[in-house]
């Protein structure tokens, strides 16, 4: 049967079971090979006073958060996009 996906739709291994992540968004368990991986940084102080602080040169500092999505709630919510068929076969970087 041919493969929408070379990956199968998964990261990582290719056999047996991954241990599952919680989406969050909605909750859902998806097992971690299957699930997207979004991360950001945070500033711990608001916005406009953290650009005062690094004009008067000050480091601001920022936490990284890191997210999992199920495919539904990355689609929707734009983390992913679904692409053509030549384009699922490549494989890139989440932003
Ligand atoms: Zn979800």
């Amino acid at each position: 049967m041919t493969k929408k996906r070379r990956s199968g739709g998964r990261t990582g291994s290719q056999s047996g079971r991954d241990q599952p992540v919680q989406c969050a968004k909605c909750g859902r368990f998806v097992p971690r090979g299957k699930a997207k991986r979004v991360t950001k940084y945070v500033s711990l102080v608001d916005a406009t006073i953290g650009k005062e602080l690094r004009d008067a040169g000050a480091i601001v500092p920022r936490r990284q958060v890191t997210n999992w999505y199920c495919v539904s709630c990355a689609i929707h919510t734009h983390k992913v996009h679904i692409r053509a068929g030549d384009d699922r076969r490549k494989h890139e970087k989440i932003r």
